[in-house]
């Protein structure tokens, strides 16, 4: 699933090719995309037709375009585990599974393309409003600072692991960020987030290195993730445990581990992060 790095890539190659440029219609392919909902036709054909792309910006991750206006509307995009968005000529022939098609001014396509459909686009009304943002916790990069990671950590009853994955604590962490962030910081992931707070700082850091790293080197692909121009990131290369399994730890050679932790796994070395 894409996470921030991968978000914030797409956003970067998104917005030079949409800002400013007028949405003429907008086209669903009658298919459900999240739990099978139907995507709201007639609110994203209300908040984007005949309105410019303002912004293309990042939340957590979630991709936001903004439109002109007063009202501050746009259209809210969350790819799931395997959406992607491509900005094509009309002419070129929609790839298979396209789901959402925005026809922009001047004969270019933004369309959503999502093979399993667990993305969603729905329109915002005004995008300030939408529950699922509304919910949604500090950016990791921009808004959260150790005071406030501090006094969270210090109320939080989970474990850091399941702590730093709630979106509704921190927005934009998945799995395979969190587990490089905690070796970074040297954090099993089982720790009570509670016993983390004499050592926010440094948690923090790791967390930042870890996101900005993969920023650095366009995102994580595993699968399916691809930027807006159709290319792989190069940071899996890079991953300190994520899916290394059986392989040696970079720092001190012991063998990283892999568990399960309510379905999802964990990675992790077992001398760098004891618990
Ligand atoms: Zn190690």
């Amino acid at each position: 699933m894409p996470e921030l790095p991968e978000v914030e890539t797409i956003v970067r190659g998104l917005a030079p090719r949409v800002r400013g440029r007028r949405i003429d219609t907008v086209w669903w392919s009658g298919q459900g995309l999240h739990l099978g909902r139907k995507v709201d036709l007639a609110g994203l054909r209300a908040v984007a037709v005949g309105r410019a792309v303002a912004g293309v910006r990042r939340r957590g991750k979630y991709i936001l375009l903004e439109v002109t206006g007063l009202g501050g509307e746009g259209v809210i995009i969350h790819l799931g585990m395997t959406g992607r968005l491509r900005v094509q000529p009309a002419a070129t022939a929609r790839a298979p599974h396209t789901h959402v098609v925005f026809a922009l001014a001047g004969g270019d396509e933004l369309r959503f393309v999502d093979a399993r459909r667990f993305g969603w686009v729905t329109p915002g009304r005004p995008l300030a409003r939408d529950p699922a943002l509304a919910g949604l916790g500090p950016d990791p990069l921009s808004e959260l600072d150790a005071p406030a990671l501090a006094r969270a950590l210090a109320g939080a009853r989970a474990p850091i692991k399941a702590f730093l994955l709630d979106q509704h604590r921190i927005a934009g962490l998945g799995n395979i960020y969190v587990a490089e962030a905690l070796f970074l910081a040297g954090v099993h992931p089982a720790t009570p987030a509670a016993r983390l707070v004499g050592r926010t700082e440094a948690l923090l850091r790791a967390v930042r290195t870890s996101l900005e790293g993969g920023i650095a080197r366009r995102g994580t692909t595993l699968r399916d993730y691809v930027d807006a121009d159709g290319f792989a990131g190069d940071n899996a290369r890079a991953l300190l445990v994520y899916g290394r399994a059986g392989e040696p730890c970079v720092r001190c050679g012991a063998r990283i581990r892999r568990r399960l932790d309510g379905g999802r796994a964990t990675f992790y070395c077992p001398r760098c992060q004891r618990r």
